[in-house]
């Protein structure tokens, strides 16, 4: 049985380190990514605030030694869901069963003068840049927005916002900055209300300006002027911008995704291709697209492979849950809960914030990195 598992993020190293663990040799997967190594999220926000080192937190896939596994570096050109063959810039890859794990494409010249004119704190290099852009930052009116949706980790701006009231507090020129955060929804966590309450209390308490239901389209970036959705302006002197997410660009060309994103099956990830599955940011499966949710996803379709590598059938389901770790600033963190099911509102709970998830939080990222790469991390 050979298996493909396209993309190593959250997703892909899940699945491959449970069939690795379950099969050892016995088990012939070839898992793709083009990048060098993996980066957390929350270690992009880390290293943007001074916490970590860039160095301290990329994680070579050279490092990964797993039985059954051969990792190849290199860019996937084209996907064929229906013969499951993919063409890479390392040759043809062919497959009896295939995982598509590719995530979210970030796009920020999709949003006019961002560029030019702003920043953005997504992807890697653009979080890691801003280390520098917020260290040396006079202070002044900073504005952290979402340009589109759907985006990744949607408590993520809240953070950014809390986060730089501390640093920017820290380094005396809190006084002479105004924040603002300029965000989609209604409330910041709209399934949980509770994280939703806490958050706007903290704003309200540091004094960041809340925009809810609001979208920034566009830069003018001769002006330092925003122009929002609905057709108004708001000046800035540094602008941090969330920008457009779109599946990359081999997965809409392969006939998988309907709508931009890839549908499948909500309680088994399978797509509309006998043997193929997908999880995670490239999906429309109805969670948010966050690390978490793709690992859940990654078991269920793990499960799946092992069933059919033994010749039986799965009984695992999707259970559409979901957990992160909220950044209060002030060395305080909360857990929130959600839970997403087809056909359901979604639900949600958050305990904390407190100092006591912070350790939880650090054991959260080890515990990842020991699983997926054999060795000890702290991010801190
Ligand atoms: C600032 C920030 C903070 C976040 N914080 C959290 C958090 O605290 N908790 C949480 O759960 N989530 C968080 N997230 C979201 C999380 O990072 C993503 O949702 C998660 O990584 C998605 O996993 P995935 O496996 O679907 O895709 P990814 O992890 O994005 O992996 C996709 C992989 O596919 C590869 N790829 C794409 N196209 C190709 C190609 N053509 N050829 C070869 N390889 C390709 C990419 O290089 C990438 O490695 C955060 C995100 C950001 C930006």
């Amino acid at each position: 049985m050979r298996i493909l598992v396209l993309g190593a993020g959250f997703g892909g190293l899940e699945v491959t380190s449970r069939l690795s663990e379950e099969f050892g040799d016995d088990v012939d997967i070839v898992l793709i990514d083009k990048a060098e190594g993996f980066v957390f999220g929350f270690s992009k926000l880390d290293v943007m605030f001074g916490k970590a080192l860039a160095t301290n937190v990329r994680h070579s896939y050279a490092d990964i030694v797993k039985p059954g596994v051969r990792f190849v570096q290199t860019t996937i050109r084209s996907i064929d869901p229906a013969a499951k063959r993919v063409e890479t810039d390392a040759g043809t890859f062919d497959a009896d069963l295939l995982v598509v794990a590719l995530g979210a494409d970030l796009h920020p010249n999709a949003t006019p003068g961002l560029v030019e004119g702003g920043h953005e704190f997504y992807t890697v290099a653009g979080a890691f840049a801003l280390r520098d852009v917020l260290a040396e930052f006079p202070g002044g009116r900073v504005i952290v927005a979402v340009c589109s949706t759907p985006f990744k980790c949607p408590p993520a701006p809240s953070e950014t916002a809390l986060l730089l009231h501390d640093l920017l507090t820290s380094r005396g020129v809190r006084d002479k900055s105004s924040i603002a955060l300029v965000m989609p929804m209604g409330v910041p966590i709209p399934p949980s209300p509770a994280a939703s309450r806490a958050l706007l209390t903290a704003f309200a308490e540091r004094g960041i300006d809340w925009h809810p239901d609001q979208l920034v389209a566009s830069l003018d970036a001769s002006r330092k002027v925003a122009l929002l959705a609905d057709g108004s302006e708001m000046p800035y002197d540094l602008f941090l911008g969330v920008p457009v997410h779109r599946a990359p660009d081999v997965v809409v060309a392969s006939g998988l995704a309907v709508d931009g994103w890839i549908p499948v099956d909500p309680s088994t990830l399978q797509t509309s291709f006998p043997g193929v599955y997908a999880v995670g940011d490239v999906t429309s499966v109805g969670t948010p697209k966050a690390g978490v949710f793709a690992e859940g996803q990654a078991i269920v379709v793990a499960d799946a492979l092992s069933a059919i590598i033994r010749n039986d059938v799965s009984s695992t389901r999707y259970d559409g849950r979901g957990m992160c770790y909220l950044e209060f600033g002030d060395n305080q963190v909360a857990r929130v809960d959600v839970t997403f099911l087809s056909g359901q509102a979604p639900v949600g709970d958050m305990d904390g914030p407190s100092i006591d998830y912070v350790a939880d939080k650090v054991d959260f990222g080890s515990s990842r990195i020991q699983r997926w790469f054999g060795r000890e991390w702290s991010s801190t």
